[in-house]
């Protein structure tokens, strides 16, 4: 589930690959990828990469005056090739052929088709819905007022802090990570922060540049499917949290889970499930 860094650190190497490389053909094998119609993706064609940056957790690859906006959803990954996708590839939404015999490649794992892509000028991207109603990016962290705007909102830290309109770029495995290095429940109400716990929450957004150092040292110049995030709480229910040893806790809800630990983050108490259902409603 790409977030942030995730999404960064493909930015990054996608822009090494691919500034200069000129643009031989586009097609959208996915059914209802594109977002956009006009331009059509043929008009791709003869473009040059100019860059590759992010917006939040979506990529964006800028062609000649052109720039290919992209959702990558939970499924979705954006990786360039040596070679051409088979026709019978059916992981592939966009497929964009370089003159230089390589291809980036929109693909997306499963059954379900949601990522998505938009083709619009470059120079009104920003204005794009989906970019313009982004909160500030998460990292590197907004200053503290900024940060104290965003999240003064009567709303659980948890899905708050997952709330793009918020804050940009979080998703729902580094939640967990930013809300255990700041010691808050992932129930907290935005608004009953103090300023203190504001700053302690702010300051905790450092998790997000620490896992792109990471993917820096360990993600060479080809990007693997699945990047080694460096998680240590999310998904490690059972273990010792690695501050104070406590057992890391889990709760469950609709199709995803948070960890947390509960002597550091909850005050002792280890949350029922029962309880978050009622507690999200
Ligand atoms: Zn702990």
């Amino acid at each position: 589930m790409p977030e942030l860094p995730e999404i960064e650190i493909t930015a990054r190497r996608l822009d090494a690959a691919l500034q200069g490389a000129v643009v031989e053909s586009a097609l959208a094998p996915g059914m209802n990828v594109m977002k956009t119609f006009d331009p059509p993706l043929e008009a791709l064609a003869g473009k040059e990469v100019r860059r590759v940056r992010r917006f939040g957790k979506m990529p964006v690859v800028e062609l000649g005056e052109l720039a290919l906006l992209v959702h990558l959803m939970s499924a979705g990954r954006l990786r360039v090739f040596d070679k051409r996708a088979s026709p019978k590839d059916r992981a592939s939404r966009v497929l964009i052929r370089l003159e230089d015999g390589r291809e980036l490649r929109l693909r997306e794992f499963g059954t379900k088709q949601r990522a998505w892509a938009k083709l619009l000028a470059a120079d009104s991207i920003a204005a794009d819905e989906m970019v313009a109603t982004l909160g500030p990016e998460a990292w590197p962290a907004p200053p503290h007022d900024t940060f104290a705007a965003a999240v003064d909102q009567p709303r659980h830290l948890h899905p708050l802090l997952r709330d793009q309109r918020a804050i940009a770029g979080i998703g729902r495995s580094w939640v967990d990570e930013i809300l255990w290095e700041a010691r808050l429940s992932p129930f907290k109400q935005g608004s009953d922060l103090d300023s203190e716990e504001v700053e302690r929450l702010r300051k905790a957004l450092h998790v997000l540049g620490g896992a792109i150092e990471h993917y820096e040292e360990e993600v060479g110049a080809e990007l693997p499917d699945k990047l080694p995030m460096p998680l240590r709480i999310h998904r490690r229910e059972g273990e010792p949290c690695p501050r104070c040893g406590t057992t890391i806790e889990a709760v469950f809800f609709a199709e995803h889970q948070t960890n947390y630990c509960p002597a550091e983050q909850t005050g002792g108490r280890v949350l029922k499930d029962r309880r978050l259902s009622r507690l999200l409603k």
